[in-house]
């Protein structure tokens, strides 16, 4: 870019260039018009020299003449014509080079010497045709004589006047020249201004070109940045919207915004958005960003949380109110969520602890129920109320697995959480209920079809614990499902990829539908309040959970199958193993 300095300099060189070819034009005008006068005054001199001689020749001339016409009959009157001549040729002589145009002759031709002896022989010649008699027979002789004596002179003048019309030719011709050199040095520099005036006006045109360049450059940069700009603000998730606050209508808005814009100019929610932001942006300090959070009851009835800010720009040349809008709506929604999942927390924390409190009270009851139990028996016989006291302990014992399973519910998940390897832990688990099964006359197989390294990442113990309620689950269908087949609970261990499956398939009839959606729910059971808690599933999606799996349950043909998936990590226990 030029700065302004730069392009001072210019004008002002430009401006003396423009200047200077003025003067010189004007210069060399006048010079070619005062050279043309000087010329045509100088040629003129030098023919007056040229007549000056021509002058004097012709009275020579006319003196020859006047000899001739002497001599043949001299007279008096001709002898004084005569001498009137010669007279006036003597006054013609000095006239060669003492006269204006006899000095310039003078400085060509160098005759002023024979002319002055000339004039003395003149002097002479006029002396002696004075004193001649006409009737002297002598005369005429003399005469001759005289006149023979100013023949060279005659010579001498043809001479000058031919070398001075071959002079004044050359001078002519000289000035000619001469006339045309002069102008040559302004031409010369009136040619170099104006050249280096047309190069400054190129060079000038082309800073002036290269600037509309980059003008036209920088423009449609600006107008893809606005492009980019629009299409940024239409494709940011946030409501943008700009509002007239004159009268309340909406001049711009964005794509997010389009969901928000009420349709109905009467619509009781968006004038109260519209007239709280205007009102908020009226309490801030001109073009500063204000935030505001206000809900938005949308035409349909929901109310939407909104949460932003505001500021005053200058839109379509007014000063218009530039809405930023984020919809927190979910957020606010989940922040509900979070407060209550907190409650809850606080409630599970309080129930572990409840529940280990709850154990050394049991355990004290269910020793007095025995004792009570065995002191009563001699005196009763024991009949009806041993009956209600073993009602009282299987109520203690009911309370007491519901204690258990609510502690092991609330024990942190992170305690003693190590790899172990997954078909153990399986295989462990089902050792726990073999028994149990035998006696139902349930077949419990397992099909394994990784190897013992595959290992997994949790707290054993409670993952074993996991499996076991799945198999008593299984064991418990079979009690109120279809007797008329043989009851069968398969396991299978498999691994696919970098995750292992572990299924529990049983034909005792399926889960119920009513507890199906919310299978996985604490004290969701269709078990009698005796025997089930409905926390043995909700346990073990925890459980599974915490170990980075899934786990979930689905009827199948004539029964339930469970499936829980859990990362892997075969390199560890290899190593461990080896
Ligand atoms: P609980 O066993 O104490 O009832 P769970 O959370 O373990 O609690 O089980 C919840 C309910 O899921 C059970 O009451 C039962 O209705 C159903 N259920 C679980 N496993 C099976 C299964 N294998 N077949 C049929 N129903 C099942």
């Amino acid at each position: 870019m030029i700065s302004s300095r730069n392009r001072r300099t210019i004008w002002l060189l430009k401006g003396g260039l423009i200047v200077a070819s003025f003067v010189l034009f004007i210069t060399t005008v006048l010079l070619y018009v005062s050279q043309a006068q000087q010329g045509a005054l100088l040629t003129a001199t030098v023919r007056s020299s040229g007549w000056v001689a021509y002058q004097a020749r012709l009275e020579l001339l006319k003196t020859e003449a006047a000899f001739a016409r002497t001599s043949v009959i001299p007279t008096e009157d001709g002898l004084r014509t005569l001498s009137m001549r010669l007279e006036i040729l003597r006054s013609r002589l000095p006239l060669l080079y003492n006269s204006d145009e006899g000095r310039l002759l003078r400085g060509v031709l160098d005759i002023q010497p024979q002319v002055q002896d000339y004039e003395i022989k003149v002097d002479r010649v006029l002396d002696e045709v004075e004193t001649l008699d006409p009737e002297d027979g002598n005369t005429v002789r003399r005469l001759q004589e005289l006149q023979t004596t100013l023949e060279p002179l005659g010579q001498l003048l043809h001479s000058t006047l031919m070398q001075s019309v071959a002079y004044n030719q050359e001078l002519f011709r000289r000035e000619k020249e001469l006339a045309q050199t002069p102008g040559v040095v302004p031409l010369v520099l009136l040619f170099i201004s104006g050249a280096a005036l047309a190069l400054l006006l190129f060079l000038q045109a082309r800073g002036d070109r290269l600037r509309l360049d980059q003008l036209m450059e920088a423009q449609s940069a600006l107008g893809a940045m606005e492009e980019n700009l629009r299409a940024v603000i239409q494709s940011v998730p946030a409501c943008m919207l700009v509002i007239d606050p004159a009268d309340d209508t909406v001049t711009f808005f964005n794509s997010s915004a389009a969901a928000f814009i009420s349709t109905s100019a009467d619509d009781p929610g968006w004038q109260r958005l519209v007239r709280g932001a205007r009102d908020a942006a009226r309490a801030v300090n001109g073009n500063q960003w204000g935030y505001l959070s206000m809900a938005y009851t949308r035409p349909d009835g929901e109310v939407v949380s909104l949460r932003g800010s505001f500021c005053e720009v200058l839109w379509q040349q007014r000063p218009q109110l530039l809405l930023v809008l984020v919809d927190t709506t979910r957020v606010r929604n989940a922040e509900l969520q979070v407060m209550q999942a907190a409650k809850l927390a606080t409630l599970g924390e309080m129930a572990t602890a409840i529940a280990h409190e709850l154990n050394q009270p049991l355990a004290v009851i269910k020793m007095a129920v025995a004792n009570a139990k065995r002191l009563l028996e001699p005196l009763t016989g024991g009949e009806p109320v041993a009956v209600k006291l073993d009602r009282i302990s299987a109520q203690v014992d009911r309370a007491k697995r519901i204690t258990d399973q609510v502690r092991r519910y609330g024990r942190m998940p992170t305690e003693q959480q190590q790899l172990f390897s997954l078909r153990n832990a399986v295989e462990m688990a089902m050792g726990f209920v073999t028994e149990q099964f035998r006696s139902a006359d349930i077949r419990l197989s397992i099909q394994a079809e990784v190897p013992p390294e595959l290992a997994v990442f949790g707290e054993q113990t409670m993952f074993e614990q996991v499996i076991v309620n799945l198999l008593v689950n299984a064991h418990d269908a079979f009690e109120s499902g279809p007797a008329n087949r043989a009851r069968a609970v398969r396991v299978t261990v498999r691994s696919e990829d970098d995750r292992a499956r572990v299924e529990v398939q049983d034909n005792a009839g399926g889960i119920a539908p009513e507890i199906l959606a919310r299978l996985f729910e604490p004290f969701a059971t269709t078990k009698p309040t005796e025997k089930g808690t409905g926390l043995g599933l909700s346990l073990a999606r925890s459980v599974v959970r915490d170990m980075g799996g899934s786990i979930v349950g689905e009827n199948i043909e004539n029964g339930a199958r469970f499936v829980i998936s859990l990362p892997t990590s075969i390199a560890f226990v290899s190593r461990d193993a080896a």
